[in-house]
């Protein structure tokens, strides 16, 4: 319905309060606005505008106005009317905001910067397959008393080094370093609702999925929301301290929906633009988020405003990448303008989201960004639930089992989603239901911050058995999660077998969005507690980072680099994978029994990795036949023969 809207008025140029030293321009686009002004506060605790000034349209349909003089600082809103109805809206570009995102700030981004802000860069990612993913979120990250930090809950808590728990472990970004992730992905940081930043010292917790002001960091992340300048600076110097360490950050960005609708600030400013509809005139708001409304991201502004969005994200705050919530509501000619804008700013940039939705939406099947489109979005990976279920059981089935935790007749299945859910030669029957064609696609993951941990999820299945049993199962759908070909993904806290436990203990939380920090934070000592689990998840990590074979990105060296095993006792699943950069061969088994299986190596190999311990020094050698334990994994390598004439010795004098 505002396809002539597009038509006639679709703006190319900057929006927003454009700071200069000596004078700021302010711009917003409302083409049928009947009239717009800006006004401007002091403080944002005022009640009252120091100044009122009204803007002119132009032709294409921008209202203009310029103030003149320094507003570094200053707060600011648009009075925008229709139908002789005044609403006062926070601008949807505002780059930072007052306490609870109620009024924008206009604010020079560059005086925020750290000292050396200029002189680090992203990380390094030369293809998706390298990246190891770690979901977290801010709060949950130093908010436990088992971590000792300053800035507990705040951004601040990355700037934190040398912390130990009680046990004296590393904890914090120290903690993070050492277990060797690549790429850490923050849960929403931009500013969100729900949370009142003005009362921060009472316990409140939010996951952030409610957005207010996509352009604003949130302000209960920093130590004062009531000056806009805080949490800019705040999140910057968190940036800076994961680059630092060589970590890349990805922003969770949610542009599907947006807290408010109606009374949201895009809808005042253009009313029902933004939105979806509905209904015969469109008089209904759709609502494919099953949030209230979902973003029109086809229209030409909404789309304009995403991209300008991620691109100042990713240009201003060095965003490594992006996360796209429910990315099924986003149209795939929209993701493929993000990518391609995106990598113009940083080549390196990490791409991927939900190919799914959370209800019906009007946008046409073929159009969405789901899984099974895929293959028209080549840039953006997606989360492999497949991958999550298969290996655990069905997620939204509690005492669903998978391949880990007993459920039988699913190796097929296990192959599949080992190649990274493409064609392989060797399963040809499955091969129809790939939905890539490239495992740079396929975000492989057991635990994220939705649904049950895995640790409670095993719990659920196995609760007959056992700790030491499920750890063991843990231990093997990690195994999986880092040897698969695809990008790896773990929740914060997996490495030492999170838990959501509601008091009692033996019931827990399967959306715990709102739940207290008792249930969602990272409890520290839990990474003394099972050691060994944390030293497991470290070695695969280093292990899958040392060798290039569990990081092909193209299908056909998969399909010939990559040898299923046949004829294996029942359920074990095995391959071998060639062409690695240090290893001849490297042999993969997975066995899901409870009880041991023989086996038999084909000459001498290394033993890196089973049930116990991973890492890049073999535990022992094999030869013939060799047994793999119940619930284990084994990892046998072979290393290539140097010959030895490649051998020079240093020149002596
Ligand atoms: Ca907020």
């Amino acid at each position: 319905m505002f396809t002539h809207i597009d038509e006639k008025y679709g703006y190319d140029g900057e929006l927003g309060a454009i700071y200069a030293k000596d004078k700021t321009e302010f711009k917003v686009w409302a083409p049928e606005a009947e009239a717009a002004r800006v006004q401007l506060y002091k403080t944002c605790r005022d009640e009252d505008p120091y100044r009122r000034l009204p803007m002119e349209k132009g032709a294409d349909g921008v209202w203009r106005k310029t103030a003149f003089g320094d507003l570094d600082g200053i707060y600011y809103t648009y009075v925008v009317t229709y139908d002789g109805i005044e609403q006062e809206a926070v601008d949807i570009y505002a780059r930072s905001a007052g306490v609870n995102g109620a009024m924008g700030m206009i604010i020079d981004t560059k005086a925020c910067d750290p000292a050396g802000w200029d002189k680090q860069d992203y990380v390094k990612l030369e293809k998706y397959t390298d990246a190891c993913i770690y979901e977290l979120h801010v709060r949950d990250f130093s908010i436990d008393k088992s971590g000792n930090f300053c800035y507990k809950g705040r951004f601040l808590a990355f700037i934190e080094k040398g912390l130990v728990n009680a046990a004296g472990d590393s904890i914090g970004i120290d903690h993070i370093k050492e277990l060797g992730v690549t790429h850490v992905h923050l849960m929403p940081c931009f500013d969100y609702c729900t949370v009142d930043e003005s009362d921060v010292h009472r316990p409140q917790f939010n996951w952030g999925y409610d957005p207010q002001n996509y352009n604003v960091p949130e302000g209960s992340y920093s130590t004062d929301p009531f000056n806009g300048r805080t949490r800019v600076a705040e999140f910057k110097r968190l940036v800076y301290a994961l680059h630092r360490e060589g970590i890349g950050v990805v922003m969770d960005v949610v542009y599907n929906h947006t807290a408010a609708t109606a009374d949201s600030s895009f809808n005042k400013i253009y009313p029902k633009y933004y939105y979806r509809l509905w209904g015969d005139k469109g008089e209904y708001f759709s609502n494919g988020s099953g949030c209230g409304n979902e973003l029109a991201t086809e229209r030409k502004m909404v789309r304009k405003f995403i991209v300008d969005s991620l691109c100042y994200w990713a240009s201003e705050y060095k965003m490594d990448g992006f996360r796209f919530d429910l990315m099924g509501l986003y149209d795939t000619e929209t993701l493929n303008l993000i990518s391609g804008r995106l990598k113009e700013i940083n080549p390196n940039v990490l791409l991927y989201g939900e190919g799914w939705t959370g209800g019906d939406s009007p946008l046409e099947w073929g159009r969405r960004a789901m899984k099974l489109n895929a293959r028209s979005t080549p840039d953006i990976a997606f989360f492999s639930d497949d991958f999550r279920d298969t290996v655990k059981g069905n997620n939204f089935e509690n005492r669903d089992k998978g391949y880990v935790n007993g459920a039988t007749g699913n190796e097929e299945y296990v192959k599949e989603i080992m190649c990274g859910r493409i064609p392989h030669p060797q399963i040809p029957n499955l091969t129809k239901f790939s939905w890539t064609d490239t495992p740079a696609q396929t975000v492989n993951y057991v635990e994220a911050h939705d649904n049950l941990t895995l640790w409670d999820k095993l719990y659920y299945t196995n609760s007959t058995d056992s700790i030491e049993k499920r750890i063991r199962m843990d231990k093997m759908a990690a195994a999986m999660v880092f040897l698969a070909q695809g990008i790896p993904f773990i929740q914060a806290g997996q490495e030492f077998l999170r838990s959501k436990p509601f008091p009692g203990g033996t019931v827990f939380d399967h959306n715990s969005y709102k739940s207290p920090d008792a249930i969602n934070s990272l409890k520290w000592n839990r990474k003394s507690e099972f050691k060994g689990v944390f030293e497991y998840y470290k070695g695969l990590i280093g292990f899958r980072k040392a060798h290039s074979a569990f990081r092909m990105c193209d299908k056909d060296s998969i399909g010939e680099m990559m040898r299923y095993i046949d004829k294996l006792p029942q359920r074990v699943v095995g391959f071998v994978l060639y062409g690695d950069n240090e290893f001849e061969e490297i042999v993969v088994f997975f066995n899901p029994n409870d009880y041991p299986v023989t086996l038999h190596a084909f000459g001498s190999y290394g033993v890196y990795i089973d049930g116990d311990n991973a890492g890049n020094v073999p535990l022992r050698t094999v030869e013939g036949d060799y047994e793999l334990d119940g619930l284990s994994t084994i990892v046998l390598g072979r290393p290539r023969q140097v010959p030895e004439e490649v051998y020079e010795a240093p020149a002596t004098d």
